[in-house]
């Protein structure tokens, strides 16, 4: 597993992409499971460095593991956290309409990972944990 703990200056969230692709290079994923997992953690990312630390830097920690073929992050922060997890994750519900937020990155998540779980408490932070079966370039071609 990896656990990476960094700040939310909006630079880090290409990090995080980046150490997801390496991660995943284990189980040659597909071009489009890459593109996919690689979407869903960007908006997990970038939702904490937006929404969880509207004003200040907060600290974001972000666990990638695997049992078998079965990808699982784990993306955490400290911040605000959210009043209703059902309603934010609606489609198109957002927060931030002013600042040309459209309130589809839950909806991302949702599609481009098979479970996505979202824990949060008013105060104290978010949790997001998603996990995607890879299937692989051998699962495609043979
Ligand atoms: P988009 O992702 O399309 O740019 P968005 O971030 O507003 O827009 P979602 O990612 O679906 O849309 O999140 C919906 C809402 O949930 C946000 O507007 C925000 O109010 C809340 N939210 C999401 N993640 C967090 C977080 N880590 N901390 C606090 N609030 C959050
Ligand atoms: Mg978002």
């Amino acid at each position: 597993m990896v656990h990476l703990e960094f700040n939310s200056e909006s630079e880090n969230e290409g990090i995080a992409r980046v150490v997801t692709a390496a991660y995943m290079m284990r189980f040659d994923p597909t071009m489009e499971e890459m593109a996919d997992v690689k979407t869903a953690v960007s908006e997990a990312v970038t939702n904490c460095i937006v929404h969880a630390y509207p004003d200040r830097d907060g600290k974001i920690i972000m666990d990638v593991s695997h049992e078998d073929r079965c990808l699982k992050i784990e993306v955490e922060d400290f911040g605000i956290g959210i009043l209703d997890v059902r309603k934010a994750m609606e489609p198109m519900y957002t927060t931030k309409a002013e600042e040309e937020r459209t309130g589809m990155g839950f909806s991302f998540m949702e599609a481009f990972m098979d479970e996505i779980e979202v824990t949060s408490e008013p105060g104290k932070g978010t949790r997001v944990v998603m996990s995607r079966t890879i299937g692989g370039n051998e699962a495609l071609y043979g």
